[in-house]
């Protein structure tokens, strides 16, 4: 548990203020304060007249939604079309001549975005390269570092991986001549507890770590929120001589990385949801320097060859070393637009002042929700079929999450959500009781977590009648 709390920061600021935390002034003073209050403006915020869904007899239809999806998808900075526009001529005027001329050149347009890329997840240059998408890199990495013998050849991952990764080891094992269900380790909860211990994980790395090949956690857990101690973990693994490896779908953009310093193998991650590069946008695959010249398998393209002599055409591959290598086809120079957009933005700021407002934000989030849904202590799961509570099941330390909480309702939540949907909140729900929420720091306000706060018991009392109550603890 780390010694300070974000909470103790928000009472700080309320002892100061005289003012009560849940007092709509409180939200609009923490705004105040806020350095990267001006950021939203970077972005188009989605009004609750084009979100779909609304009642726009409930709400202000020229007002914001609530948007706290930005772990899904990040919101669009408004500079992506112009950007877009500048493209378009390109091709129109130029044809093929864009391709080394104009703005973003498409022969090297991913070039371009690595140095900004490179402070969000923390490495040099060499160490990156912005291409396909997650699942695609993902497999490029397993290729090289999953090479399982007779006697190392196992997968430790989490269990409840996100589909896409676990699919991904499924496959590559197969692609090895190996049964799944002898490769990979999936470390779970213990009974009754909703997230991974770091205790655990390194038990079974101790135990079965002469077996495993590759450790693949994500940095944080889609699901449950939970931010893994990346650099413990890596150590960890690497001890035992295994290849450790991280998707940081749900970490880039959202907490502060620092990859080659914390001596990860490799990584990937997409660039659509906290890093607001739209849907489907280029992704991100990271191989440590030490891997620099590696001679692992790889699957090659003519893109990882050196620039100076790719187009001599003359079938000897100059490989470039690194991560750029990696690259098999040419860039879609079109997805490099909203990337740019958006890294622009994160570029204005770092991810360290990001982090600062979003242990802030997210933690007057769970104060809130804390105060006015907690279940009593003592109170049992089977609960009296009337009080609506919330456990959250993200992990209160702050150093084990990042901005997203994962709510669980002791009721069906069906109607619930679809009563939120109406007053313009954005969120993802899993039926029955599962609602994940995610206040991006790099756009939302302290003031939306306010009127989130009033829209949940807005639509709690309109779905009173069919909130049907659950005794279960499953999440
Ligand atoms: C979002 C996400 C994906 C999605 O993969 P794509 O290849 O981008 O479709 C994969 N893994 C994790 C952990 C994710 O969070």
């Amino acid at each position: 548990m780390a010694k300070h709390h974000p909470l103790e920061d928000l009472e700080k600021a309320c002892a100061e203020s005289g003012l009560d935390m849940a007092d709509e002034q409180f939200a609009r003073l923490m705004d105040s304060r806020d350095p990267l209050r001006a950021f939203r403006d970077e972005f188009h915020y989605p009004k609750m007249s084009d979100v779909l869904n609304t009642d726009l007899s409930l709400v202000d239809p020229s007002a914001d939604c609530v948007y706290f999806c930005g772990n899904s998808l990040g919101l669009c900075p408004k500079k992506t079309k112009e950007y877009m526009d500048v493209q378009i001529d390109k091709w129109a005027k130029m044809g093929v001549q864009g391709h080394t001329n104009g703005e973003l050149p498409w022969a090297w347009c991913d070039e371009c975005l690595e140095e900004d890329m490179t402070k969000i997840v923390g490495c040099n240059r060499e160490e990156i390269s912005i291409m396909n998408g997650l699942t695609v890199n993902l497999h490029l990495l397993l290729i090289s570092f999953y090479r399982p013998t007779k006697d190392r050849y196992k997968i430790l991952c989490e269990s409840k991986a996100f589909p896409s990764d676990h699919y991904a080891f499924e496959s590559q094992s197969k692609l090895h001549g190996f049964n799944p269900e002898d490769v990979m380790i999936c470390v779970e909860p213990r009974e009754g507890e909703y997230t991974i211990r770091t205790e655990d994980i390194l038990a079974v790395i101790e135990r079965e770590g002469d077996k495993i090949a590759v450790v693949c956690f994500a940095g944080v857990q889609y699901y449950t929120g939970q931010l893994f101690d990346i650099p413990t973990i890596t150590k960890a693994g690497q001890a035992k001589g295994c290849y450790v490896g991280w998707d940081l779908a749900h970490a880039a953009g959202n907490v502060p990385l620092y990859l080659h310093d914390w001596n990860v193998d490799f990584a990937c991650w997409c660039s659509y949801k906290y890093l607001c590069a739209s849907a489907g946008g280029l992704a991100g695959l990271f191989i440590h320097e030490k891997h620099r010249s590696n001679d692992f398998p790889k699957l090659l393209g003519w893109w990882g060859h050196d620039l100076s002599s790719r187009f001599v055409m003359d079938n000897n591959m100059d490989l470039i070393p690194g991560a750029r290598g990696y690259r098999v086809s040419n860039t879609p120079g079109f997805l490099c637009v909203p990337l740019k957009a958006s890294l622009e933005i994160f570029s204005k700021t770092s991810m360290e002042e990001l982090r600062k407002k979003s242990l802030l934000l997210t933690g007057y989030l769970e104060a809130l929700i804390r105060r006015s849904y907690q279940r009593p202590v003592g109170q049992k799961v089977e609960d009296d079929g009337m009080s609506v509570y919330i456990d959250i099941f993200t992990p209160h330390d702050p150093q084990q999450r990042g901005a997203q909480l994962s709510l669980a309702f002791n009721v069906c939540i069906e109607e619930l959500f679809k009563e939120l949907e109406k007053r313009g909140v954005v969120c993802d729900k899993r039926l029955p009781r599962v609602i994940r929420i995610s206040p991006s720091p790099m756009y939302c306000s302290f003031l939306d977590v306010h009127r989130f706060m009033g829209y949940l018991r807005d639509a709690l009392s309109a779905a009173k009648a069919s909130l049907g109550h659950l005794n279960t603890q499953k999440v």
